[in-house]
């Protein structure tokens, strides 16, 4: 199948000048553009050619190669370089409109078609959806770990009361946009340029209030402060994010409200410490009531419980308080409370107390010392092992 001829394609005569070949690509790769025949495969190829066409054309050196060999200068080209594949070494075509409609950033191509797109995204009543929110909320830590009710003041388009969104004064209706006529699109631009665009006065609805709402300018929507509460459940932690759905950005035009999305943040507390569902609380214990063994007050999120210390408790030792944690936010059980002991040495102590332990000192033999026993015991062990 023999090839187009690249003049042809563009509409141009042979000795067309770069500004006509301009002209003649633009207008016709904004009228064959994809995103304005989408499943045109005719209209497609047709995109494709006229970017090959122009990337030739536009090119004084592979202009003149085609002027003297027709298309087998690119075929021999091909060849030369060993490149396979049917792409015949050309650029997307994509990017040749790009570059002519002012930068790969998308420039004039966002403006002629952003529209047409974000009309295709409503409904054709002209109905949109609210925006979802966002809402960055700090609660306390035993507001996260035994759930809570907050009242939110939240900034938003709001529906107006006035006219209850409908953007119509009142006694007025809807008539006929008078830009568009009613068809909900108007034609844009001029000369080569030329094209249907969804109307911005009525949104690509064809109508417009007769007279609008004096209190949201026909919009249907105002800004307000609105209070939202929101349930926040036992057991969330920081990084959790609720849903409250339809607290969002009003509709617009009888559309569904957007989506509160709220972001929790968890203070620290001065005493427990998270770990997922289990809550860890250090307790500093007398080195005495180690020793002889007592008990001891422990603080948990539902109220003081009392641990056993049992003679000879070590400082490090955990007790583990079951179910005395975070009930888990998806339901499923409840956190244990971890205590830890510190064994507190005693210090600035008087001429009395130093002379008893010093007598206490006297009495002991090694095996009062679990820990240095043992630990020497390895050192015995080891040096012995290295000679
Ligand atoms: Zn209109
Ligand atoms: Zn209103």
């Amino acid at each position: 199948m023999s090839k187009a001829d690249y003049y042809a394609v563009l509409g141009v005569n042979k000795g067309a000048t770069d500004d006509e070949l301009k002209k003649a690509y633009r207008k016709l790769a904004v009228k064959y553009h994809p995103d304005k025949n989408p499943g045109d495969k005719t209209a497609e190829e047709k995109f494709k050619e006229l970017g090959e066409a122009y990337e030739v054309l536009s090119d004084p050196q592979k202009r003149a190669a085609y002027d003297q060999y027709g298309h087998a200068a690119f075929d021999a080209r091909k060849r030369g370089f060993g490149g396979g594949g049917g792409g015949a070494g050309f650029h997307d075509p994509f990017d040749i409109f790009s570059q002519v409609f002012g930068g790969a950033g998308g420039g004039i191509f966002e403006e002629i078609f952003g529209s047409m797109r974000g009309g295709s995204r409503r409904s054709s009543n002209g109905a949109q959806r609210g925006n979802d929110m966002r809402y960055d909320l700090e609660i306390s830590f035993e507001e996260a770990a035994l759930g809570c009710e907050k009242e939110l003041s939240i900034r938003k388009e709001a529906t107006c009361s006035q006219c209850n969104g409908t953007g119509l004064a009142a006694g007025s209706s809807m008539k006929n946009c008078p830009d568009c006529g009613g068809h909900g699109q108007i034609k844009v631009g001029s000369g080569w340029i030329s094209m249907v665009q969804t109307c911005p006065k009525c949104d690509g609805t064809g109508k417009v209030p007769e007279r609008p709402c004096a209190s949201c300018r026909g919009s249907g929507r105002v800004t307000q402060t609105v209070s939202v509460k929101i349930k926040i459940p036992a057991g969330v932690d920081t990084g959790t994010r609720l849903r409250s759905s339809g607290n969002g950005e009003s509709g617009v035009r009888g559309g569904p409200a957007g989506d509160l999305y709220v972001f929790l943040h968890v203070k620290a507390h001065e005493i427990f410490e998270r770990d997922g569902d289990d809550l860890i609380c250090e307790i500093p214990i007398p080195f005495v009531t180690a020793a002889l063994g007592g008990e001891l007050q422990a603080p948990t999120l539902q109220g003081n419980k009392r641990i056993v210390i049992p003679e000879g408790t070590q400082s490090g030792t955990v007790f583990r308080l079951r179910g005395m944690g975070v009930k888990n936010v998806h339901g499923r059980g409840t956190g244990d409370m971890h205590v830890r002991v510190i064994v507190e040495v005693p210090r600035r102590l008087d001429s009395t107390q130093k002379e008893k332990l010093k007598e206490f000192a006297g009495v002991c033999k090694q095996d009062v010392n679990p820990m240095s026993q043992g630990f020497f015991e390895r050192i015995k062990n080891w040096m012995s092992g290295n000679e």
